[in-house]
């Protein structure tokens, strides 16, 4: 199949770009991938998205983003991307330049401009429980779901710059935060560590690791090991009503390594604040490019320079 423009991905990045792509008359076609909607139904509520006054269960938003594309044309396809070409222009040809991707090995899209916005997924320790009480007291966004926290006592996991800032964040909403950092020093830049470590509402408990989370059908609770793989290590339990995770994000990036430039943690290099990759015609837009706000509203923004950029290097052609 031959479109003008293809979009990869169904979060906020990928239904903002096609919002904008679909009104500037581009036709695109919008490969779902794996988790419909993206990250943010992962959590609970939306309370920070401007235009719901009263907060907005994640599905519900997606949907509405999903069905504003499709009101201006946006043909969705529901399946994975498992294979990507992109075209590198050759001097002197005047032909338009087609990038092809592949949906499920078999279903082969011929488009002008690819817009990626694969997101990106947090990490997680990959203990049992931490999936029994995923939605019921496990996040992995302290910005999103830290506010149905507030005057409670939370747990973060990791020791670097993200759980330094998600552990000050809840500190000024909750009434205690555990950071639980397994190496007997945290990572993060001095600054941070300073902040962590001068915040009275802040217990850092070193050389800590997580065995498994506690309660009756959401956290209240978890058990905890100190010094973990010393003769002398010793069981801890804490209680809790949240358990947030902040050991890092992959960006869902890895499909696109032989053609984009990516950095050492895998996200998509652009062209300054632009959505532009290496490759013309090949624009990233969300989380896949963004290692620092990973708010949907950001990557909604994003979306819709990506898809302005799509449009204005459509119409070079
Ligand atoms: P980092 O990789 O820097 O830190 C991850 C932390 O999680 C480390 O403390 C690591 O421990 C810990 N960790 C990893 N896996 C596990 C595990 N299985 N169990 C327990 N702990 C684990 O990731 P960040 O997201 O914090 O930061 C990513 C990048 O973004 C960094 O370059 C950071 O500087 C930057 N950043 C900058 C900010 C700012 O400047 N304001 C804010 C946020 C991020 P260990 O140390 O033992 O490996």
């Amino acid at each position: 199949m031959k479109v003008k423009c293809l979009i990869i991905g169904s979060g906020p990045a990928g239904y903002t770009a096609a919002i904008y792509a679909a009104r500037a008359n581009l036709q695109p076609v919008l490969i779902e991938g794996p988790q419909l909607g993206g990250q943010l139904t992962t959590t609970t509520e939306v309370e920070n998205f401007p235009g719901y006054p009263d907060g907005v269960e994640p599905f519900t938003m997606m949907d509405d983003m999903r069905r504003q594309a499709e009101r201006f044309g946006t043909t969705f396809v529901s399946g994975i991307v498992t294979k990507v070409e992109f075209a590198t222009p050759v001097t002197g040809n005047p032909s338009p330049i087609t990038h092809k991707v592949w949906v499920e090995d078999t279903d082969l899209y011929e488009a002008d401009a690819v817009i990626i916005a694969t997101g990106a997924s947090a990490k997680y320790l990959g203990i049992e429980s931490e999936r029994t009480y995923r939605g019921r007291g496990v996040s992995a966004c302290a910005t999103c779901d830290g506010f149905f926290y507030r005057k409670k006592t939370v747990a973060v996991v990791g020791g670097g710059d993200t759980a330094c800032e998600e552990a000050n964040y809840l500190a000024g909403l909750c009434e205690k935060v555990y950071m639980i950092v397994r190496k007997p020093y945290l990572r993060a830049s001095e600054i941070m560590q300073q902040r962590v470590l001068n915040n009275p509402k802040i217990e850092v408990l070193f050389e800590h690791n997580t065995l498994q989370l506690t309660g009756e059908g959401k956290v209240q609770g978890a058990d905890l090991v100190f010094r973990k793989g010393e003769p002398d290590e010793e069981i801890r339990h804490i209680a809790i009503d949240g358990f947030f995770l902040a050991i890092g994000h992959h960006p869902n990036t890895e499909l696109f390594k032989d053609y984009l430039h990516r950095d050492a943690e895998g996200y998509i290099l652009v062209e300054g604040d632009s959505p532009r990759t290496n490759v013309p015609g090949v624009f990233a837009a969300g989380d896949c490019a963004d290692p620092h706000y990973r708010q949907a509203i950001v990557a909604a923004g994003s979306g819709a320079k990506a898809a302005i950029e799509a449009d204005k290097y459509i119409k070079s052609l």
